[in-house]
């Protein structure tokens, strides 16, 4: 009867520091990591202790990052906090083309440039329970100086103000919770009337069309055609 979309979908996932966004992809990874694909990032942050080259970020100087800037490696890039950021365009196509959703975990800005470039791509927006706890998170996380968190508190609060430029907001108080309803939301995506891509009758279903306009359901070659 119809024909929808095989391509993957890209997905964006943004939520201010301490706002869970990590945790919930990982949920996502662990319930599917088949069917679907995080992007790695280019940075010029130094790496925080337990990160590791090639599975947070590829780290990069900020001059290698600006070459890469150079030689349009980037579908999209931004200045936060004082590093670069950047979403590498290798690989995205291939894996949509497989049917593989791509995942896109990045600040606001990144996300609003993806949505002039790819405004059919979902955008999530995963919002802390409060800011007093995303406060608790940021300084529990440890890996910032006061400094840099006081930064990230404002950054993170300017960010909350943009969250209706996204097409989905999960509160993630209970991170169990959050993975169900980004769970359902790309569920939901996927059943999008403008993923069909054809509506159709095959022969059969045609023949039973012509033999309805005609005659009523308990004829005898009607009633055989829709055993
Ligand atoms: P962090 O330093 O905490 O790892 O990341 C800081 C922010 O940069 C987070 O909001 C993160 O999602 C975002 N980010 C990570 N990679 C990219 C990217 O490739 N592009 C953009 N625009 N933001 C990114």
């Amino acid at each position: 009867m119809i024909k929808q979309k095989k391509t993957g979908q890209i997905i964006v996932i943004s939520s201010p520091s301490g706002g869970g966004k990590g945790s919930v992809i990982a949920g996502l990874l662990k319930n599917d990591n088949k069917t679907r694909w995080l992007s790695v990032s280019a940075t010029s942050r130094k790496p925080r202790p337990g990160e590791v080259e090639g599975v947070n970020y590829y780290y990069l100087t900020e001059e290698e990052f600006k070459k890469k800037i150079d030689e349009d490696y980037f579908l999209e890039y931004t200045n936060y906090a004082d590093n670069y950021y950047g979403t590498p365009k290798e690989y995205i196509k291939e894996k949509l083309n497989k049917g593989i959703d791509v995942i896109l975990e990045i600040e606001i800005e990144g996300a609003a440039n993806i949505k002039k470039l790819i405004p059919e791509a979902l955008f999530i927006f995963i919002m802390p329970p409060s800011l007093k706890e995303l406060v608790r998170r940021l300084k529990n996380r440890g890996t910032e100086t006061n400094e840099k968190i006081i930064e990230r508190f404002h950054t993170a609060y300017k960010e909350i103000n943009e969250v209706t430029k996204y097409n989905y907001v999960v509160v993630n108080d209970v991170l169990e919770n959050a993975i169900d309803k980004v769970e359902a939301i790309i569920k939901a995506e996927k059943c999008r009337v403008d993923r069909i891509e054809e509506v159709f009758l095959d022969t059969k279903e045609e023949e039973i069309h012509e033999l309805l306009i005609n005659k009523d359901l308990k004829n005898e070659v009607v009633a055989d055609k829709i055993k």
